[in-house]
């Protein structure tokens, strides 16, 4: 074959395909980094509203990869969470859910936040600077992937810009919307919720004291998320407000007045006056997940594998332990002088991460579909359910510790550590 030669060629540098990109190379592979928009543009201000709660172990994966340095001052962290339940004038009903961080300490360790709320493009600015850093990855933008040919014994990528590509594996980060997974005939279960996620940042008049909030709705959860405090000292959250389909097009459409108002019930006074600032963003919400994550020389990461429902802020979350997995399962193959592109390699990373994946694509499933309605007999039981969790600090401390990303067998990166 023609061309260069890569141990991995990561197609997709959003979140996922630039972390995986970093990753593998700060580990010692050779890699290809390729994405069809210029990496410029992914980092410019605003480019699309977007927050991500990143979790307390995904922040350990940060640090150990010398992203963190960067993000720490941009990053706010979760203390608290707070999940009510609130009919059609927005009012939360007295049963709630209340987590605290320090409930999940074990003995011996100190308490940290849940998780942190990051800014995308701060996120994506760190991440495509320590790439730009790191000598054993290529980025390979703008460019795109047009065909890809895989075979026992290696993968080529045509590209648009007539370059060819030859690599041991081709990870799919493509996102939700990937056109590889289907050109391999990996199947997969999808469906859309029939409801918009509208983004926008709010100011308040007084602080939020890192304490999250999930209001279920009858159109979907509203998640008020702390963000830092802006440049003029602004007290501000994070807004992803989730509507039914059809509804969501026509509070968009609202004049300012109008949408402040619809808004401000919605979100409440806990926090004194309130106001959207900025723009506004939607992205309409569906699932995807693939049968099968690994095919001959092809394995899916992020997005491309599982696109969940932003309901409990977990999607970037599962793709980062996907990466922190694939990774080790790479580098172990490779200190064996294993093939790193062997099926046998590709089905232990499988094995890793379907049950988790699984589990987080059925919880975010069932999650939305039992809270976003407003069906009397549902809602009382929900109410009470959401209450008697309150009750019992055993549970409330497992699901905290879930949301954290503690539970289950945890890659190195994971646990802060190189593989
Ligand atoms: C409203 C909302 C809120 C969310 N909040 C959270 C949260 O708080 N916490 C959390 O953990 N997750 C959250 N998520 C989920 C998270 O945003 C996604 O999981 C994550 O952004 C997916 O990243 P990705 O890199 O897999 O895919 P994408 O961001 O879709 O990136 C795919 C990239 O691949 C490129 N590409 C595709 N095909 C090709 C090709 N053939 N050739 C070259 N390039 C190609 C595209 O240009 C793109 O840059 C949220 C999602 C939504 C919608």
């Amino acid at each position: 074959m023609d061309g260069d030669r890569f141990d991995l060629a990561v197609v997709g540098a959003g979140l996922n395909g630039s972390l995986l990109a970093l990753a593998a190379a700060q580990a010692g592979l050779d890699t290809a980094l390729i994405d069809r928009q210029a990496l410029g543009a992914l980092t410019n201000a605003g480019f699309d509203g977007r927050t991500t709660a990143i979790a307390y172990t995904s922040q350990r994966l940060f640090a150990a990869l010398g992203v963190w340095a960067e993000l720490e001052a941009k990053a706010e962290p979760i203390l608290d969470i707070r999940i009510s339940d609130a009919g059609h004038d927005g009012k939360p009903s007295p049963l709630f859910l209340h987590f605290d961080h320090r409930e999940a300490v074990a003995a011996g360790e100190t308490a940290a936040p849940m998780g942190w709320i990051v800014e995308n493009r701060f996120l994506r600015a760190a991440l495509l600077r320590r790439l730009a850093d790191c000598r054993q990855v290529e980025l390979v933008a703008p460019d795109e992937v047009l065909e890809t040919r895989r075979d026992d014994h290696r993968a080529e990528l045509a590209l648009k810009s007539g370059r060819r590509i030859g690599a041991r594996l081709v990870a799919s980060a493509e996102g939700r919307f990937g056109a590889m997974r289907e050109e391999a005939g990996i199947g997969a279960r999808a469906w859309s919720y029939e409801q918009i996620a509208i983004v926008l940042v709010a100011c308040h008049e007084r602080p939020h004291h890192g304490v999250a909030q999930e209001k279920f709705l009858p159109g979907g959860p509203f998640a008020i998320l702390p963000m830092r405090d802006g440049e003029a000292g602004e007290h501000r959250s994070s807004i992803v407000w989730t509507e039914r389909a059809d509804l969501a097009p026509r509070l968009l459409a609202l004049d300012a007045p109008r949408f402040q108002a619809e808004f401000a019930r919605r979100f409440g006074d806990h926090l004194g006056r309130v106001a959207p600032v900025g723009p506004r963003w939607w992205y309409p919400l569906g699932l995807v997940h693939a049968d099968r994550y690994v095919e001959t020389r092809l394995v899916l990461v992020g997005d491309a594998a599982h696109g969940i429902h932003p309901i409990a802020g977990q999607g970037y979350n599962l793709g980062v332990r996907d990466i922190a997995a694939l990774v080790e399962v790479l580098i172990d193959g490779k200190r064996l002088g294993l093939d790193i592109g062997a099926s046998d390699t590709l089905e232990r990373y499988a094995q890793w991460r379907r049950a988790d994946n699984l589990a987080m694509v059925a919880a975010t499933d069932l999650l939305n579909r039992l809270f976003s309605n407003d069906i009397k007999p549902i809602r009382l039981a929900r109410d009470l359910g959401l209450a008697a969790v309150n009750r019992v600090p055993p549970l409330r401390r497992f699901f905290v510790r879930h949301a954290m990303g503690l539970v289950g067998d945890l890659p190195k990166l994971i646990r802060g550590e190189r593989p």
